[in-house]
């Protein structure tokens, strides 16, 4: 099959859905609690896409080449029934016939009751959002006093039920940029690949300043201080971590440098709303709604033509040309379209 290429020449492989807007934490850098407090409009239930919805939607991108879904959000395992969405996206056709890679991104706070059954429905593997080890910052981070004990439980709740787990930590300076050393401490040996992520200027809500980002540079500097590491070649042109081994074979950390070393060069990435906008840029400022033609009786061929369409079209490269102007411009919320 022919890759579906956009006018960068970058091939359509990766769909994220974000399924709900909501989410039970309001990290400090992504959800504050002024702007996202009692009286924020979140979408209503109407304005969702149903889980039917979604699975046609991802059914149409498979066919156009995607192989991997990641769900998103908001925090997907407050979606009810999230574990059905995994099943019917688990049972699409692919031109392959290998099925889609199915990952799931989440604050971990709610795996102990759902990694079992969502293994069984047939997730491929889960990352975990963990910014902090220490208990007294990470109830603070998440600004709803939840103990880091009950996410730590929650990635071994992943790992027994036989889930491949992933952690991201978002480094803001000042917040947790302390924590570096021991995240890498707990994690090595663990199996489970911890990534760096560099705090980026999504959405308009969290005060981004380029002051508070902590380079992949110094990240990976910090701990070959600290342990013997060599970098390792990516498997995908369009990884977003790049990749460094510890030389005693206690595993491998991964750095997310989107700010000091953009890689839109390989994104390969459409992302789906909650309510049914595709973003072709996680910077995007507009998304292009899918929702009203699949309510409005669109077929397969005319939804896929539009996505074909969309796709053809997509020239975003934000992060490649970001500039202190365009970083405190209006763009969606990363609550909003997911990680
Ligand atoms: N609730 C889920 C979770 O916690 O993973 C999924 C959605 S959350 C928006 C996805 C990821 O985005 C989290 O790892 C979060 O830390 C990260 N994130 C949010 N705001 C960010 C920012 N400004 N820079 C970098 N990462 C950010």
């Amino acid at each position: 099959m022919e890759p579906l290429l956009d006018r960068l020449g970058r091939p359509l492989e990766t769909l994220r859905v974000s399924i709900t807007d909501r989410c039970n934490f309001r990290c400090v850098y992504c959800m504050p609690k002024e702007v996202f407090g009692r009286d924020y409009a979140f979408l209503e239930r109407s304005q969702l896409l149903t889980l039917e919805e979604i699975a046609r939607v991802v059914a149409i991108f498979a066919g156009l080449g995607v192989r991997t879904v990641r769900i998103t959000g908001g925090e997907p395992l407050v979606r009810r029934n999230v574990e059905h969405l995994v099943e019917l996206l688990a049972a699409i056709e692919t031109p392959q016939s290998d099925g889609l890679e199915l990952a799931l991104t989440t604050n971990g706070s709610l795996l102990v009751e759902k990694a079992e059954a969502l293994a069984a429905a047939g997730l491929s593997r889960v990352t975990v959002s963990l910014d902090s080890l220490h208990d007294e910052a990470f109830r603070e981070l998440n600004d709803v006093d939840f103990p880091v004990q009950r996410v730590l439980e929650g990635i071994d709740a992943a790992a027994t039920a036989g889930l491949p787990v992933k952690i991201n930590a978002v480094v803001k300076r000042g917040a947790n940029d302390g924590d570096v050393l021991a995240l890498a401490e707990h994690f090595r040996g663990t199996g489970h690949v911890l990534r760096f992520i560099e705090y980026m200027d999504v959405g308009s809500t969290n005060g981004w300043r380029l002051e508070d980002v902590v380079s992949a540079e110094e990240i990976v500097q910090r701990i070959s201080e600290r342990w013997a590491i060599e970098p390792v070649a990516s498997e995908r042109p369009d990884a977003t971590a790049r990749r460094w081994r510890y030389l005693d074979g206690t595993g491998e950390i991964g750095v997310v440098a989107s700010v000091t070393k953009p890689f839109c060069g390989g994104c390969s990435r459409a992302r789906l709303s909650a309510e049914g906008q595709l973003y072709t840029c996680l910077f995007g400022a507009r998304g292009h709604d899918l929702r009203e033609p699949l309510r409005a009786g669109a077929s397969d061929e005319e939804l896929c033509e539009r996505l074909r369409a969309i796709w053809t079209r997509r020239t975003d490269r934000y992060s490649e040309l970001r500039t202190a102007e365009t970083a405190s411009l209006r763009k969606v919320e990363m609550s909003y379209i997911g990680g």
